[in-house]
């Protein structure tokens, strides 16, 4: 069958983050392309993730700010009452601005959309809410959902899309996880001002990040007022008199309004009848590629959350880009997942690129270096809130291979250390920066004294 046979050059499955940029970038290539979303454009960034998250952290923020500002002199400046429904207002109404202007990205763009569901029939035929349609390649974008785990009264438990659609915010809250979704979710309702247990079954919380950083983590949470339980894991939920509790493997019991759970997402692939076109989902149901984001079916490809890989946003959307220029731009390129910078919106957020001490020592010797210090803005509000910024060098080399940071602004300043290490940059070019005074920022260009060495 030859290209022009077919209904488009690609069709993708999913108008989130990774399938808009692929379609919007394959279509200004010139390939004639069809996109499916069953249920909101921009996907979940948008609708119920990094959006609406940050909206929600950035309002918890303003509510510390207002008690902290006596200290720099500003009198009747403490938080009031938090008003949940102006915050779910103005948070919907730039959910759905954004939401749109995705949509429209993809019109301008030449894009065919469908709001409709997409699955295989064969391997270049899809149903598309009812109605028969062919691609020559296809593109699985489907992203991810939230998992609860499989205890008693799981049913009891909402999981963080829940969050986005409640019309108050309950007074007292037990999040069970403690990776990325759990931790940012538990600091934005305890600077909104609801009670927060924390239960998660490690020792520290953000398992995979650097030691240093998850202990900080633990005290940042702590210093929010955030009551932990770490090393416990939920064993069953009931409704009780107080609300809803949890009880955990070793027996203890936390009894809150609600209890979220935030224990891990897993891939949207239930129901593409894959078997149709011979892809068989692996580990919680993810897609297996190669390093083209090739299936097994040459003409079948898959990126972001439902590759279960990195998942993040412009994880997504640089999968999306390269894929487009590689099959449409004769521009054949991949994109790395090394020195993926990443950041947790709690407050204050944590952020890092590149190797943890963990992960570097297994490689080769390591030069640290370690500043723990209280911020200037909270000298004065005098609120116990500690910076932690650490380097890991390789000793033979000087090369920066991973950089840490718990603190205001964390996120912020990683953008740009990530650079630096994806650039290959040394500890000397590091101390060869002339800092930006006064911010913390400086401290990663001036950290002069190793604090250890390992290996
Ligand atoms: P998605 O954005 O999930 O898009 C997949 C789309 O496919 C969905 O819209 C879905 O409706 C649609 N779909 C599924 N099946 C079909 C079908 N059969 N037919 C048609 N349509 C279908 N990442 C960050 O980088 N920074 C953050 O701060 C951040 N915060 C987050 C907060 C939360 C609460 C959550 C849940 C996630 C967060 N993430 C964050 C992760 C980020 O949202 C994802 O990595 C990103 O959205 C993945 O993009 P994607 O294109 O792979 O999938
Ligand atoms: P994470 O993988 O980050 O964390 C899952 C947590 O749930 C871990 O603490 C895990 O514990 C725990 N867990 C898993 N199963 C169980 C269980 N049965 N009982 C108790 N605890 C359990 O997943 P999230 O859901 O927080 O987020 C999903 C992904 O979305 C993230 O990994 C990230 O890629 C992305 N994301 C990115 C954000 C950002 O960039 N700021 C924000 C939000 C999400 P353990 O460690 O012991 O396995």
């Amino acid at each position: 069958m030859s290209a022009s046979a077919y209904d488009f050059d690609l069709f993708v499955i999913g108008g989130g983050s990774g399938g808009v940029r692929c379609a919007r970038i394959a279509a200004g290539h010139g390939a004639r392309v069809g996109v499916a979303e069953e249920r909101f454009w921009g996907g979940t960034c948008v609708n119920v993730g990094c959006v609406p998250k940050k909206i929600m952290v950035q309002a918890g923020e303003y509510g510390l700010w207002a008690n902290e500002a006596a200290a720099f002199g500003w009198s009747d400046m403490v938080a009031g009452k938090h008003h949940w429904n102006v915050l779910v207002d103005a948070r919907d109404a730039e959910v759905a601005r954004l939401s749109a202007i995705y949509g429209r990205l993809l019109g301008n763009a030449g894009v065919t959309s469908f709001d409709a569901r997409a699955t295989f029939i064969d391997a270049h035929t899809l149903d598309v809410g009812g109605q028969r349609v062919t691609a020559e390649r296809i593109l699985i974008a489907t992203g991810g959902h939230a998992v609860k785990p499989e205890i008693p009264g799981a049913e009891l438990g909402m999981i963080s899309d829940d969050l986005f659609t409640l019309k108050a915010m309950p007074k007292h809250v037990a999040v069970v996880g403690g990776g990325y979704i759990a931790l940012e979710f538990a600091s934005l309702l305890r600077a909104l001002g609801a009670e927060v247990d924390l239960v998660y079954r490690q020792p520290l919380p953000l398992r995979g990040f650097d030691q240093d950083i998850r202990e900080a983590m633990r005290d940042a949470l702590d210093n929010l007022g955030i009551r932990q339980h770490a090393g416990h894991e939920a064993a069953r939920l009931e409704q009780v008199a107080g609300g809803v509790q949890v009880t955990t493997t070793v027996g203890e019991t936390v009894t809150a309004d609600a209890v979220m759970f935030a224990t891990g997402r897993e891939p949207n692939t239930k129901g593409l009848n894959l078997e149709a076109v011979d892809i068989v989902p692996g580990r919680f149901g993810a897609i297996p590629v190669d390093g083209t984001q090739s299936t097994r079916q040459p003409h079948i490809f898959a990126i972001g959350d439902v590759t279960d890989q990195l998942n993040l946003t412009p994880v997504a959307t640089a999968q999306g880009h390269a894929l487009a220029d590689t099959l449409f731009g004769g521009k054949p390129r991949i994109a790395s997942l090394a020195n993926v910078p990443t950041a947790v919106f709690t407050i204050p957020p944590a952020a890092t690129v590149g190797l943890t001490e963990e992960e570097a020592m297994l490689q080769e010797p390591l030069d640290i270096y370690l500043t723990r210090f209280t911020p200037m803005r909270h000298t004065i509000s005098k609120r116990p809130r500690k910076t932690v910024m650490k380097l890991v060098v390789a000793r033979a080399s000087q090369k920066i291979l991973g950089a840490h940071m718990i603190g205001d602004d964390a996120a912020e300043m990683m953008q740009g250390i990530a650079i630096a290490i994806v650039a290959g940059a040394t500890k000397q070019d590091f101390d060869a920066t002339v800092g930006i005074h006064p911010t913390a920022a400086e401290e990663f260009v001036t950290l002069r004294s190793m604090t250890r060495q390992v290996g």
